[in-house]
């Protein structure tokens, strides 16, 4: 049987996040399956987890508010065995309408931040904590975006910076953690055809923009989930600090 461990995944409920959890489960692996408000998603997608053979534990909070976050780890830390290693992909995230900056308004900034940035921030924060209990060891993948070497002028530039900030991020935290083997790393992915777009008011805006792209595709959320998994992997064990883009070429 393979390695008993942990996965932590926030947005596990649709998308990039679902497709993880999906990809990831098999016997032996306990997911923490985060969601914010689309409980019927994080209990589909916990169910076919759970029909591959995986432990899964729903654990619900809303990011746009950071103090869920702690609460949020506590539960975590009641579910995680503390004897098993931990990896968090740290992937929960949101777009925003198509605007530029005189119609950036504090209450769009103060959100987009809360959840993209102050909160995975802090859901990092907690994971490594869980990390620690064991002694060494776990990897943690952050879900940035081309967006932040693009930075989405005329489209949504707020979400571009946020994104920027988690690359930054990832390169502080891997810094800090390399010498307890915890590796930290981020995707990037493109144009993703998942329902962000539509929760940003444009359901077609991927397949609009996939003329951009050098592959003249949108990619698929297993295509990034397959990059999370190799991040995680053992195969990556000397992979650290490393932004990977996931873009089709963009
Ligand atoms: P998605 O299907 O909309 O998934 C977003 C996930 O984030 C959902 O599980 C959602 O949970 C969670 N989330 C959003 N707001 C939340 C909040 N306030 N509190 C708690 N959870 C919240 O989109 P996706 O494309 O898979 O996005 C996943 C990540 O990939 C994001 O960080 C996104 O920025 C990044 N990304 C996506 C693309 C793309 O083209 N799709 C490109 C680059 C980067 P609930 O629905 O349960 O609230």
């Amino acid at each position: 049987m393979p390695e008993p461990r942990t996965l932590f995944v926030t947005g596990g409920s649709s998308g990039i996040g679902a497709a993880v959890v999906r990809m990831a489960a098999r016997p032996g692996l306990t997911v923490l399956l985060h969601y914010g408000g689309n409980r019927d998603g994080a209990a589909q997608v916990a169910e076919e987890a759970r029909a591959k053979g995986a432990e899964v534990h729903l654990l619900q909070a809303d990011l746009a508010d950071p103090d869920s976050v702690a609460p949020m780890i506590a539960e975590a830390a009641a579910l995680a065995d503390p004897d098993l290693p931990l990896d968090l992909v740290n992937n929960a995230g949101v777009v925003d309408a198509t605007a530029t900056i005189m119609e950036m308004t504090p209450a769009r900034l103060t959100r987009m931040f809360a959840i993209n940035v102050v909160s995975a921030i802090l859901v990092a924060r907690g994971a490594v904590e869980l990390m620690r209990r064991h002694g060494a060891g776990g990897a943690i993948v952050n879900t940035s975006s081309v967006a932040a070497r693009l930075g989405s002028g005329n489209q949504f530039l707020d979400y571009a910076a946020s994104k920027g900030a988690i690359d930054s991020f990832t390169l502080g935290l891997a810094d800090e953690l390399a010498a307890e083997g915890i590796r930290v790393n981020a995707v990037r992915p493109g144009l993703i055809d998942t329902d962000i777009h539509g929760k940003g008011g444009e359901p077609d805006r991927a397949r609009r923009l996939a003329h951009n792209v050098p592959m003249k595709r949108t990619g698929s959320a297993e295509e990034v989930a397959s990059a999370i998994l190799w991040l995680l992997s053992d195969g990556a064990s000397y992979v650290t600090r490393t932004l990977v883009d996931v873009a089709g070429g963009r």
